[in-house]
């Protein structure tokens, strides 16, 4: 937690106007480093035949729903989260308030919601509340949970040559790309897990497309470490984080403190197929 505080310190000097959100995630990590410590996991049960699935039909490891989730800490959690984002900027905090009061009236049931045996968005549509705002506490409720799972899962995945644009192991879609090492090896980042997996550099993710004439990128004034992927074949982005020039502490962090760059893809016609979660 340290050095993400030195690096978000670090960030507010070049770009100020980035304090009120980076304040917000600040907190809401800090109340997932509480929760982390207290975690009671189930062990993942894999298909026996995941190895063959994996390997011949490009099947991941398992499905989003399948990730073990500590239920009671991730209520627990959800609740502190919420107080965190009433102290947020004035529109968050009404959503949140709303959620709350159908959570305490039991309109919304977070433990049948968490063990997926009612589906989220129908519900909160019902309920006329604000579905980014609940997406988005309670899948950083959820978040210690999939953190550690990936943890095991990961070393299901060693030595096997992946390589696709979809996540080995929950099926999700990048949200980043980061550049490793002697001559850039490139990472794929999972947008709803966190897993990294190497592709090659020319590659789109989301069309497969690999001819070098339309596959493109761009980076902001001055800042060499990131950058814009974009593809001319199916108008899609991905951005980049090179570790090469910086250390990166969190890459989440660091998506966050370049949203002038989305805005910058966005204007130019590129679309960011997994919305960037904290963008308001
Ligand atoms: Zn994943
Ligand atoms: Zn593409």
């Amino acid at each position: 937690m340290e050095k993400i505080k030195e690096r978000i310190e670090q960030i507010l000097k070049k770009r100020p106007g980035y304090k009120e959100i980076l304040n917000f995630y600040l907190k809401i990590k800090e109340e997932q480093e509480k929760s982390r410590s207290h975690l009671h996991l189930s062990p993942i049960s894999l298909k026996k035949e995941w190895r063959e699935l994996l390997k011949r039909e490009g099947f991941s490891l398992i499905e989003k729903k399948d990730f073990p989730v500590d239920t009671e800490a991730s209520i627990k959690l959800f609740h502190s989260l919420c107080e965190v984002a009433r102290g947020a900027n004035p529109r968050l905090a009404e959503q949140t308030q709303l959620i709350q009061e159908a959570v305490q009236q039991n309109r919304l049931n977070l433990e049948e919601i968490l063990k997926g045996k009612v589906k989220e968005d129908k519900r909160v549509k019902e309920l006329g509340l604000d579905q980014k705002v609940f997406s988005f506490l309670i899948y950083q409720s959820i978040k210690p949970s999939l953190e550690e799972g990936v943890k095991d899962l990961r070393k299901e995945l060693e030595g096997e040559n992946w390589s696709k644009g979809y996540c080995p192991l929950c099926g999700d879609l990048p949200s980043l790309a980061l550049l490793k090492g002697e001559g850039g090896k490139r990472y794929l980042r999972c947008s709803y897990c966190g897993a990294e997996w190497r592709v090659d550099r020319l590659f789109c993710p989301f069309c497969g497309n690999r001819e070098e004439g339309s596959l493109q990128y761009f980076c902001g004034e001055g800042e060499e470490a990131y950058r814009i992927d974009i593809c001319e074949k199916c108008h899609h982005y991905l951005k980049t984080l090179d570790t090469r020039v910086m250390e990166i502490i969190d890459p989440e962090l660091e998506d966050i403190a370049t949203l002038h760059l989305d805005l910058i893809a966005s204007q130019k016609g590129y679309k960011r197929p997994v919305p960037h979660l904290w963008n308001p």
